[in-house]
C-alpha cells in the first residue's frame, strides 16, 4: 500500500510502497484512510525539531489527525462494524510501571516521556491507505460528520482544556459562569477552541497577527467571534478595548504574546496555553510582573498537550453541535483537499486554514 513518510536521518518525506498491515490480534481494526490533516507539529517533525521513527526503523508514517472506514474487525471487537466511521486517538501509553498516568489510561499526562504518538513520535501514523489499531483507541463518528470529522482530534485539545478548566475553577467558592474569552491565533487549533468556547457559553474575541481581511479573521467573523489583529491592536488597547476576559486560550506558541496576553486577564482568571513553541529567538520575560500578575490575582496559567477517551467523545458530540448552530462552518476551515504526494508542499505552504490530504481516489 501507498504511505506517506519521512525517513531518517534525513528527513524526507516521501510517498513510498510498504506492506498492508493485518489483524494481530481479536481486539484489533483493520481501517482506511479516509483523510490525514497536516498541522504545525509536522512542520516541526520534518524541520527536525519532533518526531522520530518506530525502534529500529529508518522511517516513521506521517499523519496523526484522521478519519478512517473500518474494513475488518478481530473476533472480539464490540461496537464496530465494516463501513463505521472511526477517528483514532494519537498518544499510546509508556511502559513503566511506575507511570500512574498510563497505568490509569490516560497517557496525555504521562510523567516519563516515554509513550509513543502515532506519526510523531515512535509509532506510524494514519497517512497510509490502512492501518490496524486496537479498538480501544478508536472512536466511532456518525456518518454525519463525513466531511469535517478530520477535525476531531485538533478540536481534542480544546475539550481537554476546558475540561480541566473546568476543575481549576472548581476552587472558587461560588458557580462560576462563563463570561469574556480570548483566543491567541486564528490557526484550526484557534478556530476550533473559539468555537468550543462559544458553545461552553463564553463570549469569545479572536486576537491574531494578520490584519485584516484575511480568510482566518472572515471564519472567525463568521461564527460571531470579533477578529481583531495584534498588528493593528496592541495588547494594552485590546485591553481597553474588551476590558479583561476570565479566559485566554493560547494557540499560536509564540511566548511573547502569550505572555503578553497576561495582562489582558481578569483576577481569577486562566491562561490555557496549547500551542507548542518553535524556535524562536529566547524571550525575556518581566519575571516580576509576571509573578505579580498570577499571584496578587489567583490567576492560573497552565499547559496542555494531546487528549484523553473521553475528550474525543466529548469533540464527536461538539462537531455535531457546531454544524447545528453554525451550518457550513466547519466545512469553512478545510481550506483544500490534496493527494499523499502532496504531503511535504502542504506543510511548508501556510495559506489557508486547515490543510487534509485525502485518500479517496488516491489510493490503489
Ligand atoms: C497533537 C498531540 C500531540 C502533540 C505533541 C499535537 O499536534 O495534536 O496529540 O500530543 O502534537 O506531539
Amino acid at each position: 500500500m501507498k504511505a506517506v513518510v519521512i525517513t531518517f536521518p534525513s528527513r524526507e518525506v516521501r510517498v513510498l510502497d510498504v506492506p498492508e498491515p493485518r489483524l494481530h490480534s481479536p481486539t484489533e481494526v483493520k481501517v482506511r484512510t479516509l483523510e490525514v490533516g497536516v498541522c504545525g507539529t509536522d512542520q516541526d517533525i520534518l524541520k527536525g525539531h519532533h518526531g522520530a521513527a518506530p525502534k529500529d526503523e529508518d522511517h516513521l508514517i506521517l499523519g496523526h489527525e484522521c478519519l478512517g472506514e473500518v474494513v475488518e474487525v478481530g473476533a472480539h471487537v464490540q461496537g464496530l462494524r465494516p463501513g463505521d466511521l472511526v477517528v483514532p486517538r494519537v498518544r499510546r501509553p509508556c511502559p513503566h510501571t511506575r507511570c500512574p498516568a498510563c497505568r490509569h489510561g490516560q497517557p496525555d499526562f504521562c510523567v516519563t516521556g516515554d509513550y509513543t504518538e502515532r506519526g510523531i513520535q515512535g509509532a506510524h501514523g494514519f497517512c497510509a491507505e490502512f492501518f490496524v489499531e486496537d479498538a480501544a483507541y478508536l472512536h466511532r463518528a456518525e456518518d454525519g460528520l463525513r466531511d469535517v470529522a478530520v477535525l476531531t482530534e485538533p478540536l481534542t485539545i480544546a475539550e481537554k482544556g476546558l475540561r480541566e478548566v473546568a476543575h481549576i475553577q472548581s476552587r472558587l467558592p461560588w458557580k462560576v459562569t462563563p463570561g469574556k474569552a480570548l483566543v491567541l491565533g486564528a490557526g484550526p487549533v484557534a478556530q476550533l477552541g473559539a468555537m468550543a468556547l462559544m458553545r461552553a457559553g463564553y463570549e469569545t474575541t479572536l486576537y491574531s497577527r494578520s490584519p485584516k481581511p484575511n480568510v482566518k479573521a472572515d471564519a472567525s467573523e463568521a461564527m460571531g467571534a470579533p477578529y481583531i489583529s495584534s498588528k493593528e491592536v496592541t495588547v494594552e488597547a485590546l485591553k481597553q478595548r474588551l476590558g479583561g476576559v476570565d479566559l485566554i486560550y493560547e494557540a499560536t506558541g509564540t511566548s511573547k504574546v502569550a505572555f503578553d496576553s497576561l495582562q489582558v486577564l481578569e483576577e481569577n482568571g486562566v491562561l490555557i496555553f496549547t500551542g507548542v513553541p518553535g524556535r524562536e529567538e529566547p524571550l525575556e520575560l518581566q519575571g516580576n510582573e509576571v509573578l505579580g500578575q498570577l499571584v496578587l490575582g489567583n490567576r492560573v496559567m497552565f499547559g496542555t498537550v494531546n487528549a484523553a477517551d473521553s475528550d474525543f467523545s466529548a469533540a464527536l458530540e461538539d462537531l455535531a453541535r457546531f454544524r447545528a448552530r453554525w451550518p457550513g462552518q466547519l466545512e469553512k476551515l478545510i481550506t483544500q483537499r490534496h493527494p499523499p504526494s502532496e504531503f511535504a508542499k502542504v506543510v511548508e505552504e501556510k495559506g489557508g486554514i486547515k490543510h487534509v490530504i485525502t485518500f479517496q481516489g488516491h489510493g490503489r
